[in-house]
């Protein structure tokens, strides 16, 4: 291209009041404010500047091509990166998806919260200086039956914030089936590691019993930390002190025994078909001093640490400087309120917690979902595509209860051309976005995790899904 030519494409760019007049700017002016749109506006014309003398003849500099690309690009900007996503995978405490759905109740407590002000760290009767960590002290001893309790931002935090200040310059006796690592970064013993304290390994890993904790024992130790393993299980030929014995154990010698129960459940989920795990009361009645779980597991709350237990133990983590830079904010605070105020009763906790209610779910009504969502797709995608409902298996995820499955019901896709992958990416990118999981060639959409009402947007997404897969 010549330098006439080139000058005459970057005259024929319209100028930005003539953008201003176009009916699709005027909107967006109206939606997002003028300022935006002008720098908007400014930005796409210097990029043609730019852009024009390279010869791409494929953009028409037409008025309205321009006001239609400012618009996309607002669009794009205004789209945000972290948005809602269909469930159908089936695992109810999905990390990747952000674990646990919240009560509505929480909801509706925490947008009160953070529409005003509120009493953080202030008493209101006598106007002095409060301590955030006081809110929920009360509630969680009523619940679980320990002296103290305090929240962190999360459980890798509590592990780190007792293990450094009741551990440093100490040493930690853990058993070598218990040294877990947990979704990729949480690995206990560079926890421990960094947190200041010793680790001592003892038994091996499938049998650890007392006496190897006990062989161990010198005037150095101070904590003896359970771990639950909560991404694997050991079958077969096991064996492991109890928590009793451990207690009786560390009363014996001075010890602590801090119990990392990960999921840490306050009810008993066995009746939905799950081997019965050991709750938080059960683990602080057979002695533990300290116990951590997560709040975002299987308590259904907000991400969050919370240790329970010891009352001088729970003082000596709130006056550790760490526990500055691990404290939770007010909307965690008034989540986590709210849940466990639900928990106060279990009736309310198994209907209103999403992640219990959907833990109970029964079969008969995964079905009948299932089938809500074949008839609404009755028509709608190409023949290509197979719909069946058939049997599943959940599971609870988030690193609880592993090797547990509970029994769902699924819809299947096939694809006569074997490319189920293809409607799998469609259906991650679509609007809203679905994810799902890929067994034997088919597409399967657990029911479980998806609620009643999402089942209307799930088969729009997937009928769009369907006809951009054909192209
Ligand atoms: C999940 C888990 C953690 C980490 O908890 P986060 O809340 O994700 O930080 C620590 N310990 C155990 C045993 C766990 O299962």
């Amino acid at each position: 291209m010549t330098k006439e030519a080139q000058s005459d494409h970057r005259r024929q760019l319209p100028s930005v009041s003539r953008l201003l007049e176009t009916s699709a700017i005027k909107s967006l002016i109206e939606s997002e404010g003028r300022p935006l749109i002008l720098k908007a506006i400014r930005e796409e014309l210097s990029r043609l500047r730019v852009q024009l003398p390279n010869g791409s003849d494929s953009y028409q500099i037409s008025v309205e091509n321009i006001a239609a690309s400012v618009a996309m690009n607002m669009r794009n900007r205004i789209d945000q990166s972290i948005k809602p996503v269909i469930n159908a995978t089936g695992i109810i405490l999905h990390t990747g998806l952000g674990r646990a759905v919240l009560p509505k109740a929480a909801i509706e407590n925490a947008v009160r919260i953070a529409t005003g002000h509120c009493n953080l760290e202030i008493m209101l009767e006598t106007g002095n200086r409060g301590d955030r960590q006081a809110h929920l002290q009360s509630l969680l001893s009523e619940l679980t039956g320990a002296e103290s309790a305090a929240v962190f931002n999360n459980n890798a935090a509590a592990v780190l914030i007792v293990m450094t200040a009741l551990g440093a310059g100490k040493e930690v006796i853990v058993s070598r089936g218990e040294l877990v690592e947990i979704g990729g970064s949480f690995r206990l013993p560079d926890l421990i590691r960094t947190s200041g304290a010793t680790l001592v390994e003892v038994g091996t890993t499938n049998r650890t019993r007392l006496t190897d904790y006990a062989n161990a024992l010198n005037d150095r130790t101070a904590i003896i930390l359970r771990c639950h393993p909560s991404n694997f299980r050991m079958i077969g030929f096991t064996e492991e002190a109890t928590n009793t014995e451990l207690a009786e154990f560390c009363r014996q010698h001075g010890l602590i025994l801090v119990d990392d129960l990960g999921s840490g459940a306050l009810v008993d989920c066995s009746n939905t078909g799950l081997e019965p795990a050991v709750t938080v009361q059960q683990s602080l009645a057979s002695g533990a001093d300290l116990v951590t779980f997560s709040g975002d597991k299987m308590l259904g709350g907000p991400q969050a640490g919370i240790v329970v237990g010891n009352r001088p133990l729970v003082s000596q983590l709130i006056s550790h400087p760490l526990a500055r830079a691990m404290r939770v904010d007010k909307i965690t605070l008034a989540l986590l309120e709210t849940v466990l105020q639900l928990y106060l009763n279990p009736e309310r906790a198994g209907s209103e917690i999403p992640t219990l209610w959907r833990l109970g779910r029964p079969l008969a009504e995964l079905k009948r979902q299932a089938q809500r969502l074949v008839k609404l797709m009755k028509n709608e995608l190409p023949d290509r595509y197979r719909l069946e409902i058939i049997a599943s298996q959940s599971e609870v995820g988030g690193g609880s209860l592993p090797g547990q499955t509970i029994a769902s019901v699924a819809v299947a896709i096939s694809d006569d051309r074997g490319k189920i992958e293809l409607l799998a990416q469609k259906l991650r990118t679509g609007s809203p976005p679905v994810v799902g999981y890929i067994k034997e060639d088919r597409l399967w959409l657990d029911m479980r995790t998806v609620s009643g009402d999402e089942v209307t947007l799930l088969a729009e997404a997937l009928r769009d899904a369907g006809a951009n897969g054909e192209v």
